[in-house]
């Protein structure tokens, strides 16, 4: 069992004139494998800012707190260390690779992450059938990753990693944001089925309600101007699909 726990996060942003401007105001969270948090909360309230810091993103300085994965401090530790810890981070903009498949994306992921070339056999077959999956054309995998992929592709490549590299814990930043409604099944149906391993936690960050249909939380939390001031189970997104963000404001 693995334990993510963020304590008291403090985080502003560097703006290009070199000034910080604070946007996480102690963000207090542990998230443990096998449960699924939701973060929901108004644009501009610091949802990305949390995924990116966690993930290591040096646009952001951490001002205060204390990140950890099974008691190990993840502030300290390189992107790529990070995600070798077993953290996976799934971006709201997915960046391009230019001159790099998805499979040798995906193989070289492996391979980072456990240490080890994944058996050429094995992989091969895992690979497909993590396309198959996700209803993937077999071509797909000869593609540059995010190199002209659609929104829908793109949140199927982010579940292809975690099918495939089964992180220790898993944030999705804003995976519903621009999928139609059969990808976002797909999707949802790719996230439950790793869920269902127990192995992985997951934070999903989302703005509304639309994918918590397919995926029940355990926990929602609502992030309001850089901090959690509420928290309860599943009902509590059905509170924030009835009546919007707007009570929680004065919160803030
Ligand atoms: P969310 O994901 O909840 O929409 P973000 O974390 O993206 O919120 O942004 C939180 C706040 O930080 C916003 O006010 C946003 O304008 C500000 N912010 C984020 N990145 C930058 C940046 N590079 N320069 C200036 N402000 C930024
Ligand atoms: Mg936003
Ligand atoms: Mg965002």
């Amino acid at each position: 069992m693995s334990t993510l726990e963020i304590r008291d996060l403090q985080v502003s942003v560097k703006l290009p004139d070199g000034e910080l401007k604070p946007i996480l105001a102690g963000v207090d969270l542990t998230i443990k494998s096998g449960e699924t948090h939701a973060i929901m909360g108004p644009n501009g309230s610091g949802k990305s800012t949390l995924a990116y810091s966690i993930a290591g993103h040096p646009k952001y300085e951490i001002t205060g707190g204390s990140v950890t994965l099974d008691g190990q401090d993840i502030l300290e530790l390189s992107v790529d260390e990070r995600a070798r810890a077993g953290l996976f981070l799934a971006m709201q903009y997915p960046v391009e690779v230019p001159g790099v498949s998805v499979a040798n994306f995906l193989r070289t992921a492996k391979t980072a992450i456990d240490g080890e070339a994944p058996k050429l056999r094995t992989w091969a077959g895992e690979l497909r059938g993590a396309m198959e999956k996700l209803q993937m054309d077999p071509a797909f995998a000869q593609r540059n990753v995010n190199e002209g992929f659609s929104g829908g592709e793109k949140k199927r490549h982010e579940i292809m990693q975690l099918e495939l590299l089964k992180p220790k814990m898993a944030i999705l930043d804003e995976t519903d944001s621009g999928l139609d409604i059969d990808a976002l099944r797909v999707v949802s149906e790719g996230v439950n089925r790793v869920r269902e391993t127990g192995a992985t936690g997951f934070l999903l960050i989302t703005h509304y309600t639309r994918i918590l249909r397919y995926i029940k939380p355990d926990f929602v939390h609502v992030f309001v101007a850089g901090r959690i001031v509420q928290e309860g189970g599943p009902e509590l997104a059905e509170e924030l699909e009835a009546s919007g963000y707007e009570k929680f404001l004065t919160k803030a």
